[in-house]
């Protein structure tokens, strides 16, 4: 029996490649998109012995070890073991009929940002194509749901997806693929800490994917001390990025703002932030901050949040506040790294 490392996964071939003929292609692909089969004893109207066979070559499931830690507003998060050791991070979080999951694209992050628990882990390494989409699937199916049920991905997890931009792109073509997830571009999110190479490059795909960017300052050095690799990129950069971006797709584009007391906070930068979204449409998210232990920041007390927001509206820009989810058990945005909730 061949070890899962040496066994070819599934979910990182193209769907037009999975193994079968035709017909059998075809019942293989909806097993594991539409009816999110985790075994092969499950896909019993395939022989026997073809599964017997496929089971030799092929695996279903990227992790070894899943570990759920439900929230007391329903989100849920997943620690998954990968099947070489590494872990990483999911979050399911339901909203009314609204099923979204947040996933990872990376063990860790290299941009260091300092606000971020996943930054300060560092880099483990990118994650394949298939041990994203098996995130989708995973928490489809512990939450009881047929894969095709959750119908909005954010990749808002661990990792900065456009360092990734290959396994993402993959991951991506399966979820929008009419036998994968068949999701609606519209209802899937890139989040980027703004990698002018990858947001050309997301311009090119013409996946229609929602593109939302982290800038969390309006001036260059308030990003740098904020985002360590910022100095690589300026913003002007960034922003040049982003309005090729727009015009290629006329797609609207998501903002994250992070606030961070007295470091991004103050009024002067609400009104140079509205600055560099002049003829772009865009739609602001301020994210007050998730503490972590050992965080070298505070978050921004509620009335500057509101005060932040009433000036970026005053501005011209469309702003809500996300409150956030799961931080009960470390699964907010920017909680992720790998700990078991107290
Ligand atoms: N690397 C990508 C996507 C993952 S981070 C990016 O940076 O966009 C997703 C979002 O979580 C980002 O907007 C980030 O600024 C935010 N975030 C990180 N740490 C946070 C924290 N402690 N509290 C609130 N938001 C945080
Ligand atoms: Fe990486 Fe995003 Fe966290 Fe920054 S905020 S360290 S880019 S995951």
């Amino acid at each position: 029996m061949a070890l899962p490392q040496d066994q070819i996964p599934l979910l990182a071939l193209p769907i037009e490649e999975l193994p079968g003929q035709g017909y059998r292609r075809g019942q293989l692909a909806a097993w594991l998109y539409a009816k999110g089969a985790r075994q092969w004893d499950e896909m019993t109207d395939l022989p026997k012995a073809l599964r017997a066979e496929w089971a030799e070559q092929y695996r279903i499931s990227e992790f070894t070890e899943v570990a759920p830690f439900p929230s007391q507003d329903g989100s849920v998060k997943y620690l998954f073991t990968l099947l070489d050791g590494q872990k990483t991070e999911a979050v399911y979080m339901p909203y009314l009929n609204r099923k979204t999951i947040c996933i990872s694209s990376m063990v860790g992050c290299p941009a260091g940002c300092t606000f971020c628990a996943t930054g300060r882990m560092g880099f483990g390494r990118n994650l394949t194509a298939a041990e994203m989409l098996d995130q989708v699937l995973f928490a489809a199916y512990h939450q009881q749901h047929a894969p095709r049920e959750i119908r909005n991905v954010v990749l808002m997890g661990m990792g900065e997806p456009l360092l990734n931009l290959e396994n993402v792109f993959k991951a991506l073509e399966r979820m929008l693929h009419p036998e994968g997830l068949a999701m609606s571009p519209r209802r899937i999110t890139l989040s980027t800490v703004g990698i002018p190479r990858g947001i050309y490059k997301m311009a090119e795909w013409g996946l229609e994917v929602r593109l939302a960017l982290s800038l969390h300052a309006p001036d260059d050095e308030t990003r740098q001390r904020i985002i360590p690799t910022a100095h690589r990129y300026s913003i002007a950069e960034i922003m040049e990025a982003v309005r090729h971006y727009y015009a290629k797709t006329k797609r609207r584009i998501t903002l994250e703002y992070t606030l961070l007391k007295g470091v991004n906070d103050h009024d002067w930068q609400a009104r140079a932030l509205a600055q560099h979204f002049r003829g772009l449409s865009v739609h602001m998210n301020l994210i007050p901050w998730n503490p972590w232990e050992g965080a070298p920041h505070q978050g921004t007390p509620r009335a500057q949040i509101l005060k932040f927001a009433a000036i970026l509206e005053q501005q011209g820009i469309p702003t809500s506040v996300r409150w956030s989810r799961g931080r009960d058990v470390g699964a907010a945005c920017g909680q992720l790294a790998l700990k078991q909730p107290a």
